[in-house]
């Protein structure tokens, strides 16, 4: 009697265990504790048993009792759990789902969508990308970049100069001239700032915009660059020309070349202005129909940017301190730099004809750039 309550109380068990709902639990309820089952009519007819086996057989059949009610107890939490959680979700409302009908999402600027291209491919060749301060110092925009008091770059009408309040122990009224203040007119004033943040070697790129008081077809108040600086133990012209082979063939296509044409700017010695060749002639000057190439103008060659090695004086405005150490020595280090503009390279490539397109908004003209 007593082997048969045991394997009852087993087979509830199993059978309570594998029930997955309220409905199967109130079937092993009635079928194990019902008026009719077995556990609960040997408990009633526990007097006709002999009486030296009804305390024991009482027992175990009671405590089978107890033990299944509370089996099925703590299942039918679980099962009601369950089905409430898979209520809620069958009845979800997915507020990430398109509304009705889909608005078309928004896109990046062919401006943003260039920069960030640009930032990618310099990311790959190993540099590391920096943002600076739009409001410069004169020190950083032009002193510590080699421009001598006289460059025209520092007159009135070609800079957007701040008015600042008198600096601290100015006793002219006035900052000091190399302290005032300016809407920078390139990247470059990052050079200076990245030096002295970070010993060499050092390999950055800084995009960012940047102001003068120009406004036609080409030229805009404002507008994009991505400055890019190198400095380590030899670096070459080659260098700068691998770099910016590499970055054209991304841009413009894997068949073009680059070549560097001897220039003049303050803070690099010797400088280069950049062509790439071009590809809508595929640097050929002339079409298949014998027509000359309008984006050349039958040059075979783009102009796309400004560059060359550091000149040894820009180092000589990089005071050595504790972050930066061992500083930069002109006779131990060199580097090449560059300064790109966005805007040029994004309608050099989608053949853009004005750059102020670009400002004006015009959903029709935006829409058919970038992803
Ligand atoms: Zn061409």
């Amino acid at each position: 009697m007593i082997d048969r309550i045991a394997q009852l109380r087993a087979q509830a068990g199993e059978a309570i265990a594998a029930a997955q709902d309220t409905e199967a639990l109130d079937q092993l309820r009635v079928h194990y504790l019902g008026r009719k089952a077995e556990l609960p009519l040997l408990l009633r007819d526990i007097g006709a048993l002999p009486a030296d086996q009804r305390g024991a057989v009482g027992r175990t059949a009671n405590e089978a009792r107890k033990a299944i009610e509370a089996l099925i107890s703590a299942r039918s939490q679980e099962v009601q759990a369950q089905e409430l959680s898979g209520s809620l979700l069958a009845d979800a409302l997915d507020v990430t789902l398109p509304g009705t009908p889909p608005r078309p999402v928004g896109r990046m600027h062919v401006i943003a969508a260039t920069q960030r291209e640009l930032e990618d491919i310099f990311l790959g060749l190993g540099f590391t990308v920096l943002e600076g301060p739009e409001v410069e110092t004169v020190h950083y925009n032009f002193d510590a970049l080699n421009h001598n008091p006289n460059h025209p770059a520092r007159a009135r009408t070609d800079t957007f100069y701040l008015r600042t309040e008198a600096g601290p122990g100015d006793s002219a009224g006035e900052r000091e001239p190399s302290e005032r203040l300016l809407l920078r007119t390139h990247t470059s004033p990052m050079q200076v700032r990245a030096m002295e943040a970070h010993p060499p070697p050092l390999y950055v790129v800084i995009p960012g915009r940047v102001y003068r008081p120009d406004s036609d077809a080409t030229h805009t108040p404002q507008f994009h660059q991505v400055e890019g600086l190198a400095v380590d133990d030899d670096i070459t012209l080659a260098d700068l020309k691998g770099t910016l082979l590499a970055f054209a063939r991304a841009i413009f296509g894997d068949q073009r070349d680059v070549r560097l044409r001897p220039h003049f700017f303050p803070f690099t010695e010797p400088s280069v202005e950049v062509d790439v060749s071009c590809f809508h002639c595929s640097g050929e000057g002339f079409l298949r129909d014998g027509s000359r190439c309008p984006l050349c103008k039958g040059e075979g060659w783009l102009e796309v940017l400004g560059a060359g090695e550091v000149d040894p004086d820009v180092y000589a405005h990089v005071p050595t301190t504790e972050r930066n150490a061992p500083g930069y020595d002109p006779e131990k280090v060199q580097g090449f730099a560059w300064g790109m503009g966005v805007e040029r390279i994004a309608m050099l490539r989608h053949g853009i004809p004005d750059l102020r397109l670009y400002y004006e908004n015009d959903v029709r003209f935006l829409e058919q750039f970038g992803a």
